[in-house]
């Protein structure tokens, strides 16, 4: 057994094994250079002593590189040999360009080792639930039984009486979708329509028929965020729960420090102004604390909404911007139709929006305004799973404006390929 080292960190040989990986945490994806090195064995500080190629001897420049204890760690491979190994930022990552969370930042550290917390606790082998405890069971057992129970199940009741409860994405776990075999085990092999993933109550798309018009679910870009001259976010704690796309591509944007990428693509008449953001949450979350600190109040709109009540502000949204006209019409005209019906059926008044929703009117309108009154508008959509899955079968919900708010709005506003 070779000791994880507490006192410093154990830096990586020149010759260490380096790879590429993408953290499997969130689906931001960011990427990670990971060093694995025999665990007798140990860099120098020197540059040229060590994987990393910097020079440890003196005070390295802010950011030079993340790297932190809990990248580290010491692992044992299958024929005995013990190795330790770093998992830092990548800096040539477009996705992160160096930077780390707080969940991936610990890659290392959850690698199976009973040297560090969360390594110890990992499974190596396959536990039985029997009684009221898990107990330590062998991989034939295991699959013996897994296998029995199925041709149970299969052959007395069918295969839609067996259910799949999976995780799904996330960078470089890949989950049921990216594993050939597991998907091949589950629709082909046992034939089972019953599967859910760890998000959805069924194994549906997170907003049927949007394909069909045109719209993908996701899609804009990481890059969107930094062209973008306002960023709606719905529900979203873009800093707790997707770090690295808010921390390297929101912040520079509201920062003003992707301007001049602006610039670079923005077409004769279009205007370059210091990016907003919008943000709906019924909780003062940790962005809101950051943001207030870091651009300030003048280009942050938090909507402290009630919960529950978003489709009432998007109906209130819909109908205050429909009545100034600021919407595209000859868009409209050219590519809907029922549009003035649907406006009719979720017509909500500033009074009754502000009094369903708790929010001022004020705010209401600062909101319209901020995100169409660009040249055409460039404001980068960024709502919450929940907001999504509202529009999938998750939810039953018919044309409503949360619909034609999220998905059609960059149409009507004029702002369809527009970067940003
Ligand atoms: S934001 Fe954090 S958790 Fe998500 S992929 Fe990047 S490092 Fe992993």
């Amino acid at each position: 057994m070779f000791e994880h080292k507490k006192d410093r960190i154990a830096l990586p040989p020149s010759n260490a094994q380096k790879t590429q990986t993408a953290c499997h945490f969130c689906i931001v994806g960011c990427g990670y250079h990971v060093y694995k090195w025999p665990a007798d064995q140990e860099g120098g500080l020197a540059p040229e002593e060590n994987a990393l190629g910097l020079d440890f001897r003196r005070q390295l420049p802010p950011l030079a590189i993340t790297m932190t204890q809990a990248m580290t760690n010491v692992i044992q491979d299958d024929d005995g040999s013990y190795h330790r190994i770093m998992i830092v930022p990548d800096k040539d990552c477009k996705v992160n360009g160096g930077l780390s969370s707080t969940r991936g930042g610990q890659m290392a550290s959850i690698m199976h080792s009973p040297q560090t917390p969360v390594g110890s606790q990992r499974l190596k082998y396959p536990r039985l639930f029997a009684g009221d405890e898990w107990r330590d069971t062998g991989w034939e057992q295991a699959i013996a039984l897994y296998s029995h129970l199925t041709k149970l199940i299969l052959d007395d009741a069918g295969p839609d009486q067996l259910m799949f409860n999976l995780f799904d994405h996330g960078g470089a776990g890949g989950g049921f979708e990216n594993t050939w075999g597991t998907g091949k085990l589950i629709f082909t092999g046992l034939g089972t329509k019953m599967v859910r993933i760890h998000n959805r109550p069924a194994y549906n798309s997170e907003c049927h028929a949007t394909r069909d018009m045109g719209i993908g679910e996701l899609n804009n870009s990481y890059e969107d965020a930094q062209m973008a001259d306002c960023i709606f976010s719905i529900g979203a704690n873009a800093y707790e729960t997707q770090t690295n796309y808010f921390l390297n591509h929101w912040l520079p944007s509201l920062n003003g420090q992707t301007t001049d990428k602006k610039q670079a693509v923005y077409e004769d008449g279009e205007t370059i102004q210091q990016t907003k953001l919008i943000l709906i949450d019924p909780r003062r979350a940790l962005t809101v604390a950051l943001l207030e600190q870091t651009i300030g109040m003048d280009n942050l709109l938090f909507l402290d909404i009630e919960p529950g009540t978003d489709t009432a502000l998007f109906n209130g949204l819909l109908t205050y911007v429909v009545d100034q006209g600021w919407q595209d019409t000859a868009f409209i005209e050219a590519h809907t139709t029922g549009f003035e019906d649907a406006v009719t059926a979720n017509r909500l008044s500033l009074d009754e929006t502000s009094r369903i929703t708790g929010i001022s009117k004020d705010k209401i309108i600062k909101a319209a305004e901020w995100h169409t009154s660009q040249n055409p508008p460039a404001t980068c959509l960024a709502p919450c799973m929940a907001t999504r899955r509202a529009l999938s079968g998750a939810m039953i919900i018919t044309v409503s404006s949360r619909l034609l708010w999220i998905w059609c709005w960059p149409h009507i506003t004029s702002g369809a390929g527009v970067p940003g």
